[in-house]
């Protein structure tokens, strides 16, 4: 069986304990593969060999570094095929929703970096008369980056990108549900060029190794997404270490739906919003809140457009749906089916597991799920699922709306369907969340600020702000 490598000062290596995790392939239920179970040793390794690079990394021209990037981006899309088949098989997402966005925005990931590290400028201050500020924005060193597996390579790409454009070494974790892609991505690395130490990969699980290196004092920011919960342990331990924090974790969006929505189009768009890799999307939106005046119509049109939504084999191009990422995850995600019904919730559609025949007669699948019936307050409307189920809930008003949908400990994304300008203004300012789509859903510009608020995270990433994220910032004063 295949046995997955560390990438650790240039090179594949295995781990110190030398010994593995089984890697599963949720459509089927069957190991396909081992990555290693390393621990703080790896970890300590991983750092010394970062922090030997940094010295000539950090001094390394821009337009030296921007060419590495761009190899690197050129050499997931060289081997897109083989990325995409990797993703889905990790993940359980279809392949071809790895092939139309998770490894394409992985190479644009390394591209949009590679470029904004050539344009990324500090500011000056100037006091007449007395003299000039100018800020240095230096890289901060050794810094960990820490990712999920719902989108695995996109996540992990997102933070490593701008950590090396800015001139830091990176002690770099993925996921162990899903750590092929970042492996293959170590190959990649070997076969652009990549100098030794600059980035390293060391693969195990979130209480050995992620923690080994939230722990290591030499690595002074961490980089994290994934859940609220292990985001708060994080915090724990790297707030009194002083260390730079980003972290971006889980949400409970909101769908909003006025009665002046364009009702045809959008029906196909919230299915979308719901259901994109199997609901596994960060930024899905679990809570669907409709006007009352359309709340039955709406209901009835969503509930036949998400029956029609063929949940198979993620190598078929007819899938909609894949597999649920693992059989513990879709354990979890059937238990809150059964406390939605427990709360009173009456199941539209959907609520089951899906058996599959032939080579998926094993794999984890559930059918696309709407429920209604619920109170905003209730648990399956409060807590995070993170999976193919979502709840209709009517609204009287704007203020009656707003109050359901701030009613949640998280604030990552909100979705807005009107055709009121005035109204997608206001709404927008006061939905709690760090992301506002108005008649639109997932559009991303990489230039734009990315997190949440609330239990959804501190600290933004993309653009500018990920760039200001990964440097220090150090004012100069010379007096004129
Ligand atoms: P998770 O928190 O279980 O794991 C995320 C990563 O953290 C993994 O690599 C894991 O090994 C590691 N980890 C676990 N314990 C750790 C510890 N004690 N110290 C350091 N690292 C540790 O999350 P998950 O189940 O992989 O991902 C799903 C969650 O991620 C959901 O809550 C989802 O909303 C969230 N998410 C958020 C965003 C966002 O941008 N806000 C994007 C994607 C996913």
């Amino acid at each position: 069986m295949e046995q997955l490598r560390n990438y650790i000062n240039g090179e594949l290596t295995e781990p110190v304990s030398k010994t593995y995790l089984d890697n599963y392939e949720p459509a089927t239920g069957e190991v396909y593969s081992q990555i290693p179970d390393s621990d703080e040793r790896d970890v300590l390794l991983a750092f010394n060999a970062a922090k030997n690079a940094f010295e000539s990394w950090s001094k390394t021209s821009l337009e030296s570094r921007m060419m590495i990037l761009m190899k690197v981006a050129d050499g997931i899309e060289k081997r897109m095929d083989e990325f995409v088949a990797a993703e889905s098989k990790d993940n359980g997402k279809p392949q071809k929703l790895a092939r139309a966005v998770d490894i394409p925005r992985a190479v644009s990931n390394f591209r949009f970096y590679a470029s904004a590290l050539q344009h990324f400028a500090s500011e000056s201050h100037q006091m007449p008369g007395v003299g000039i500020n100018y800020t240095l924005r230096q890289p901060i060193g050794v810094v960990g980056c820490i990712s999920p597996w719902n989108l695995p390579l996109y996540l992990f790409s997102w933070k490593i990108a701008p950590a090396l454009a800015t001139g830091n070494c990176v002690v770099a974790k993925p996921s162990e549900i899903t750590p092929y892609t970042a492996y293959l991505l170590s190959q990649v690395c070997i076969e652009a060029g990549f100098p030794k130490g600059v980035l390293n990969i060391v693969h195990g699980l979130g209480n050995k190794v992620g923690q080994a290196i939230v722990e290591h004092e030499g690595i002074k920011a961490i980089s994290f997404t994934g859940g609220t919960e292990t985001g708060k342990r994080i915090a724990s331990v790297a707030a009194p270490m002083f260390k730079k924090l980003s972290l971006e974790l889980g949400g409970k969006n909101p769908t909003i739906i006025f009665a002046d929505c364009d009702f045809e189009e959008i029906v196909k768009q919230v299915v979308s919003s719901s259901f994109s890799n199997q609901g596994e999307i960060c930024l899905c939106g679990s809570r669907i809140f409709i006007e009352k005046f359309i709340y039955e119509k709406f209901k009835e049109a969503f509930v036949a457009q998400v029956k029609t939504l063929k949940v198979g084999d993620p190598n078929n191009d007819d899938s909609n749906m894949g597999a649920i990422v693992s059989f513990q995850h879709k354990q979890k995600i059937l238990s809150y089916i059964k406390l939605a019904e427990e709360e009173g919730g009456a199941i539209l559609t959907g609520g089951n597991e899906v058996k599959l025949d032939g080579r998926c007669a094993n794999g984890y699948f559930i059918e696309p799920t709407v429920i209604d019936g619920l109170d905003y307050k209730c648990r399956t409307n409060q807590e995070e699922i993170f999976g193919p189920v979502v709840t209709l809930t009517p609204f009287e008003n704007e203020e009656d709306i707003l109050m359901m949908a701030n009613s949640v400990k998280y604030g990552l994304s909100a979705t807005i369907w009107t055709n009121d300008l005035k109204r997608a203004h206001r709404v927008a300012e006061k939905v709690e969340a760090g992301i506002v789509w108005i008649n639109s859903w997932l559009v991303r510009d990489l230039r734009t600020p990315f997190g949440g608020v609330k239990a959804s995270g501190v600290g933004r990433e993309g653009g500018w702000e990920a760039m200001r994220f990964f440097t220090e910032a150090k004012n100069v004063f010379i007096k004129s």
